[in-house]
């Protein structure tokens, strides 16, 4: 029996350097269960090491967590991978990591603020919301496992074309992140959107109401468009969503309902 399934498919971890740091794996998970969320995807910027606790933290939790990665491409365009195996997206991470600049986050070389004192092994002074910049790769119980210090809010060397065909190629969903943002968005960077480039879906940010997105991308209506929290934050988590209506909240049903199989159709 077909049912709708609620997910957001694009949320941040505290992996990331523009998020806060009170977005562990584990609180994520329970923030998207508390907000009655069935699926989600973890997708940091230009990595996945936040995934396996994600995943761990959501064991008999009933919310379904997707493996994704937010890529930046060369053009400066942001595309989610999802994928609903650990291994997968790791091999999407080796080619990232082989493709993004050689720079440390705590380079001299790139202008940051500095870091705050942190203690590996416990939170310490991540609970006073000090936020961004350390990349904080946890386990599930929101113990510190190590900072990453690859610069991953770069770009990376890949071009649209081989980040999408990469994602296929490892059978994981290509979706073009918030459309409509002038920083990051696929139209203000490219100018509009290659009919070749095979994008399984678009989505519109929470920054622009769905009527008026309708109007203003009317000429891409004809790929699937899913909208989601892009969240930064644990307020954020769930902020807006897409209802898909399916048979069960897997990555394969998922897939069937983007691309409208027997019934089963992405609702906005
Ligand atoms: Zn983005
Ligand atoms: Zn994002």
């Amino acid at each position: 029996m077909l049912k709708q399934f609620k997910a957001d498919l694009h949320i941040h971890t505290c992996l990331s350097p523009c998020s806060e740091l009170q977005m562990a794996p584990s609180t994520i998970v329970k923030t998207a269960s508390e907000k009655r969320l069935n699926i989600i995807a973890i997708t940091d910027h230009n990595s996945a090491e936040n995934v396996i606790a994600a995943k761990k933290a959501a064991e008999s939790t009933g919310l379904t967590v997707l493996a994704g990665m937010e890529v930046t491409t060369n053009e400066e365009v942001h595309i989610l991978a999802i994928f609903d195996d650990i291994e997968d997206v790791l091999k999407l991470q080796d080619v990232v990591y082989e493709n993004l600049l050689h720079i440390e986050n705590n380079s001299p070389d790139f202008l940051i603020p500095p870091h705050p004192p942190l203690t590996k092994g416990g939170w310490g002074d991540l609970k006073g919301g000090i936020g961004g910049f350390n990349q904080v790769v946890v386990n599930e119980k929101n113990e510190v496992l190590s900072f990453n210090n690859r610069l991953l809010i770069a770009a990376t060397q890949l071009t649209a074309y081989s980040v999408v065909d990469t994602i296929h190629s490892l059978g994981g969903l290509a979706i073009a992140s918030h459309i409509d943002r002038e920083v990051f968005g696929i139209i203000s960077h490219l100018g509009f959107i290659p009919l070749d480039l095979k994008l399984d879906a678009l989505e519109i940010s929470p920054n622009t109401p769905l009527e008026k997105a309708k109007k203003i991308f009317d000429e891409y209506s004809h790929i699937p468009w899913i909208t989601s929290s892009d969240a930064h934050h644990l307020n954020d988590i769930g902020k807006v969503s897409t209802g898909f209506l399916m048979h069960d909240s897997t990555f394969e049903e998922l897939c069937m309902a983007i691309k409208g199989v027997d019934g089963r159709k992405v609702i906005l």
